[in-house]
């Protein structure tokens, strides 16, 4: 039977849906990093029943599975070959919320989840600068985090229990310990292992102080000594690859009754970094972020009445949420030992702009010019705070002699160095330099001891890499994580593990033909996803403003006139109501007018 007769079979089987046109696949074939995989279907699952026969269908047809929430993934971890399991239309409710905690399924926006903790007086600290946009499945996947973590740690802090579908099609739960049984006996015995392992003890202990998501949790093989939880905290950063997440337990601290308030201030020495933040943490801060040079020159272009001195090596924005008037008053006091440029920034309104700037920063970088997209590929190095002055003037060089713009910030609170480099985005030829970019970046973050991602998770861009940043021993025992979970290697191959360093530009969607400015500045960050009626109605999935974008960039390039789909994806095209709250939306990002690029292209404006 062709594979096509076998999903037509498979369709009438399972609740949910499945999605085989050739333009929805198209749809569903970009994250928001650089890659591009066009998979062979899309099952958005009802049931967790559905998830079981969506394993089943995949061993049987050698397809492989990879988990999306948002598809905000900036490593290119929601994009895969084989079956897409899209979870934002029938997995998206909270369940339940307790005094001190949260239970929810995975595709549940991060802010529309604190909203409703903050109705019962509570709140989940680690925000993500994509907050608006991005879910807790793919959240605890790629243990990600934020600002937040300074005070109140990551989102592995915060994990509780959690309840997934294993390769095999079994439903495993930490809490109840349903399923745990079958991994107790090699988890134990890989913990003995790893514990009586002098070699990687000391490089565990030497690392705690680093904030890591490059790869499987392996700390926690010493943390938590239950098995039940050791599970929970191997799902956090796995990217898909251990196991298919249902429920999430985390928990949730009471929210601060205080309205947090932010100052920034502008260094003139970079070395001050190191003193700067560890005042800052003395007085109890609950972010602190960085601005380098380089981006605070993007920002000052694209928003003169800012103000931003010329002078400044680095811009520093502080937020307190607790005892605000006292802390305030030391830490004016306190800026009297450094050396800065002009007056620290007060003004709410003004502060409010930079937090704006600061989350946008990357879909910023778009504004560089008008050929140019980021490539994004090194965004998520992290070291220890003390040496983040030496990595910023090492990657200054780097980018300096490479001749390539680029974008550096970061959670300076927590060591997290977000590099955007900015490419001409006209031929394939341009992408290669992917490769020297990041031998060049990771062998400097590896002088520091630093890490390849400390909370967008591992990923196809920097796989290769892994196994230099943890060595051979530990990374052995990586391979046997994957290996007791996922031991055919069904559950988003090739993101966490591959050696082969060429695969780093392979698979990339650039280059990129501009169709207008309308469209081009868009870099797919879901920002404005949230606010599209059409994305609401559909009940999510996977219509919205990035996804009518691709569409209609796939129908002008690429479908001939007599397509059997056409008339399917047009209709599809004009869900969109043409409200304009994207382009409203992204009007204070980067520009994108997708409202318009649509009425464009039904005026038979756009063309090839
Ligand atoms: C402009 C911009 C700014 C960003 N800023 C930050 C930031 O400040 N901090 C930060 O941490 N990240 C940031 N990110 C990265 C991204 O938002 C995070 O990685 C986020 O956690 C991804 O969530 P998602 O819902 O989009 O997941 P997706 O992109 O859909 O998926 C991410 C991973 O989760 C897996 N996954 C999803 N659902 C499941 C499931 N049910 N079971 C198992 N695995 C699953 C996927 O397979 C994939 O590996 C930013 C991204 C952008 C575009
Ligand atoms: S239109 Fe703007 S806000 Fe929307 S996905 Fe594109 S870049 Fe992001
Ligand atoms: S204009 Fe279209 S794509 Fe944009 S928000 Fe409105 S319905 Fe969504």
């Amino acid at each position: 039977m062709l594979l096509k007769e076998k999903i037509d079979e498979f369709k009438k089987k399972i609740e949910g849906d499945v999605l085989i046109e050739r333009f929805w696949r198209e749809v569903y074939s970009t994250d928001a990093s650089i890659y591009k995989f066009v998979p062979e279907l899309i099952v958005l699952p009802k049931t967790k029943q559905d998830i079981q026969k969506t394993i089943k269908f995949a061993r049987e047809n050698k397809l492989d599975i990879t988990c999306r929430t948002a598809g905000t993934s900036l490593a290119g971890t929601a994009v895969g070959k084989g079956i897409i399991l899209d979870f934002t239309r029938y997995f998206d409710q909270i369940l339940e919320i307790g005094p001190d905690y949260v239970k929810t399924q995975p595709a549940v926006i991060y802010d529309d989840l604190q909203a409703k903790l903050a109705e019962k007086g509570l709140f989940l600290p680690p925000v993500p600068a994509s907050s608006r946009a991005c879910m807790i499945g793919g959240n605890v996947a790629t243990k990600a985090c934020g600002g937040g973590a300074v005070k109140y740690g990551t989102l592995d802090d915060f994990m509780l229990a959690i309840e997934f579908i294993d390769a095999d099609g079994d439903i495993v739960n930490t809490e109840t310990g349903q399923g745990v049984e079958k991994f107790k006996q090699k988890l134990e015995d890989l913990r003995q292992r790893i514990l009586n392992d002098k070699k990687t003890m000391a490089i565990l202990n030497r690392r705690m102080d680093v904030q890591d998501a490059s790869t499987y949790n392996i700390f926690a093989f010493d943390r938590y000594s239950n098995t039940n939880e050791l599970i929970a905290h191997l799902m956090m950063g796995s990217i898909g690859t251990l196991g298919i997440f249902t429920e999430i337990k985390l928990k949730a601290v009471p929210k601060p009754t205080e309205k947090p308030v932010s100052w920034a201030v502008y260094l003139a020495d970079l070395y001050q970094v190191d003193n700067f933040i560890k005042e800052v943490k003395r007085l109890g801060c609950s972010a602190v972020e960085l601005v380098d040079r380089v981006s605070l020159d993007l920002t000052r272009n694209c928003f003169p009445a800012l103000g931003i001195p010329t002078e400044a090596e680095a811009m520093i924005i502080v937020q307190f949420d607790e005892k605000i008037e006292q802390t305030l008053k030391e830490f004016e006091n306190s800026l009297k030992n450094f050396k800065l440029v002009g007056e620290a920034v007060k003004d709410p309104v003004k502060m409010e702009k930079f937090w704006e700037v600061r989350k946008c920063l990357l879909p910023l970088t778009a504004k560089f010019s008008a050929t140019t997209k980021p490539l994004v590929s090194v965004d998520d190095v992290g070291v220890r705070v003390k040496d983040i002055p030496d990595l910023l003037q090492d990657l200054r060089k780097i980018f300096k002699d490479l001749n390539i713009k680029v974008a550096l910030y970061g959670h300076a609170g927590t060591g997290t160095i977000h590099i955007d480099p900015v490419i001409e985005a006209s031929t394939k030829e341009h992408v290669k330099i992917i490769k020297k970019i990041a031998d060049k970046v990771y062998e400097a973050v590896f002088k520091y001891d630093g890490t390849i991602a400390t909370e967008h998770g591992g990923g196809r861009c920097r796989s290769m890499y892994l196994e230099k940043e943890w060595g051979k021993e530990v990374y052995k025992y990586l391979l046997e994580i994957k290996q007791i979970f996922d031991p055919d290697d069904i559950l988003n191959p090739n993101t966490m593990f591959n050696t082969d360093k060429s695969k780093i530009y392979d698979n990339v969607k650039i280059p990129i033909k501009p169709l207008g400015p309308e469209e081009w500045p868009c870099m797919e960050c879901a920002y404005c996803q949230s606010k599209c009626p059409a994305w609401i109605t559909a009940k999510k999935g996977e219509t919205g403003p990035k996804q009518f974008k691709n569409l209609i960039r796939y129908r002008v390039l690429n479908v001939k006139d007599n397509d059997p789909e056409i008339l399917e994806m047009e209709k599809q095209i004009k869900t969109c109501i043409l409200c304009g709250n994207c382009t409203k939306v992204c009007e204070t990002i980067v520009g994108a007018k997708l409202k318009e690029f649509n009425e464009n292209w039904r005026e038979g404006k756009v063309r090839e």
